[in-house]
């Protein structure tokens, strides 16, 4: 395996990894760009941009901004509200994995920034039906999230005629360097399937063998081009026009508005999959059981590259992370109803064997960062060892975060107010089957 002599980054990154006759890749050249760019005149570039947009907007709002109750978020609708002037539309994918303190991170930020948020919450069964596919076709139990994530607000934009929706940071140019800043790529349907879904579209999961129907994805389905240039829907990402650092943007947000960040298992990055029990866990465990990598190589090689973090650090923490065995498994397990053996049986088929060889039934790492010590001695010297992420206080200290809580229907439980699919768990309410009257 090929590893960046400047970041951690190796060779077979899903994304397609290119490197230079010095050994260093895309993502470290392009991230160069940082420190050139007229970041001033990219700011106007995007002022004109939105402004155009606000005149073609239907005069209630301007554009959409996706949110989660972690990642971007908080710094995005900062950025579209306070700096751009303009009246957003928050729009939210419930993806029914998220913590509670995920949840008081969104409800902080429409308060605090007094938008209005629309919110997609699907069916527990039929997400799980949708989940149960995806593990048996492609060893994935969160294609629903990424799916729901990038459809949903774009569904929105074609129904509510809103023909901007505003991203944060392009991450396949911010890890591999797929574009440069000054291509100025946009979210497009090719991209959204091939980069964000690794190639799985929702209509792939309709087939003979599978169990969903064509109704069942349509939530995923993502609108066709003619609705799209009806409304002339165009996605940009601000990390196009701003310099992207996302623990500054992230502390800033603290500061001002209350985020709220929180130890994670699998990263030493404390800010920004807070809002979701599986991004940092069991679906970061799986990018390590497919590709070799995990999480904590993407934040480290940010943080070496922002001159945050030496190598020799940013290593350190892969050897402390990445075969960490995720404390959430049980939590997926029970919900998805699916023992532990059967689970990884499906995982295993879509290990990478660039990476992974099988021994006697055991899986073993072929190659790692730890073998290609040897690095970019002239960035290396530039690297401060200054690169703390901040816990802040926890706002409901007293209640435990240890279960799903299910947005959209918590007023249904009769106990606690918290997580309930079913209203005929724990004697609610029982189901009644309804006779239907006849049409005739
Ligand atoms: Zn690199």
């Amino acid at each position: 395996m090929i590893y960046c002599k400047r970041c951690l980054y190796p060779s077979n990154h899903p994304y397609g990894m290119i490197f230079d006759e010095n050994g260093i890749c895309m993502g470290c050249r392009v991230h160069e760009e940082k420190d050139q760019l007229d970041w001033k005149e990219r700011f106007k570039r995007l002022q004109k941009i939105t402004h155009n947009s606000k005149l073609m907007s239907n005069k209630n709002f301007d554009c959409i901004i996706p949110v989660t109750g972690g990642g971007d978020s908080y710094y995005i609708v900062h950025v579209v509200k306070n700096l751009l002037g303009m009246n957003p539309l928050l729009v939210n994918y419930n993806s029914h994995y998220n913590t509670k303190l995920g949840i008081r991170n969104l409800a902080n930020l429409t308060t605090v920034f007094d938008c209005d948020m629309i919110t997609s919450t699907i069916s527990p069964n039929h997400l799980k039906k949708i989940t149960n596919q995806t593990i048996k076709q492609y060893g994935s139990m969160y294609w629903q999230v990424l799916s729901g994530y990038t459809t949903f607000p774009v569904q929105v934009a074609v129904k509510f005629r809103i023909p901007l929706i505003i991203w944060g940071v392009h991450p396949w140019s911010e890890q591999t360097g797929m574009f440069s800043h000054l291509d100025e790529v946009e979210m497009t349907h090719r991209c959204r399937k091939e980069h964000a879904l690794m190639g799985i579209s929702a209509e792939d999961l309709v087939h003979k063998k599978s169990e969903v129907s064509r109704s069942e994805v349509q939530q995923f389905i993502y609108p066709y081009d003619n609705e799209l240039e009806k409304v002339g829907v165009r996605g940009i990402y601000l990390s196009n026009y701003i310099r992207w650092d996302s623990k500054s943007q992230h502390e800033q947000m603290i500061d001002e508005y209350g985020y709220e960040t929180a130890e994670m298992q699998r990263t030493f990055n404390t800010y920004e999959d807070v809002h979701c029990f599986h991004s940092a866990g069991i679906h970061d465990y799986l990018k390590f059981l497919k590709y070799g990598y995990s999480k904590v190589t993407d934040h480290a090689s940010r943080e070496i590259r922002l001159k945050r973090m030496t190598r020799k650090t940013g290593i350190n923490m892969v050897k402390k992370y990445t075969d960490k065995y995720p404390s959430d498994l049980n939590l997926f397990l029970k919900w998805i109803g699916m023992q532990e053996e059967e689970f990884f049986s499906y995982v295993d088929k879509f290990r990478d064997k660039k990476i992974w060889k099988n021994d006697n039934n055991q899986w073993i790492l072929r190659d790692s960062i730890n073998n290609h010590l040897k690095s970019d001695d002239l960035f290396t010297k530039k690297l401060k060892d200054d690169c703390e992420f901040r816990i802040t206080k926890n706002a409901e200290p007293s209640i435990k975060d240890d279960e799903y809580l299910l947005m959209g229907r918590a007023y249904v439980d009769s106990r606690n107010y918290g997580s309930q699919e079913d209203r005929s768990v724990g004697g609610a309410m029982t189901k009644r089957k309804w006779k239907r009257p006849s049409i005739k």
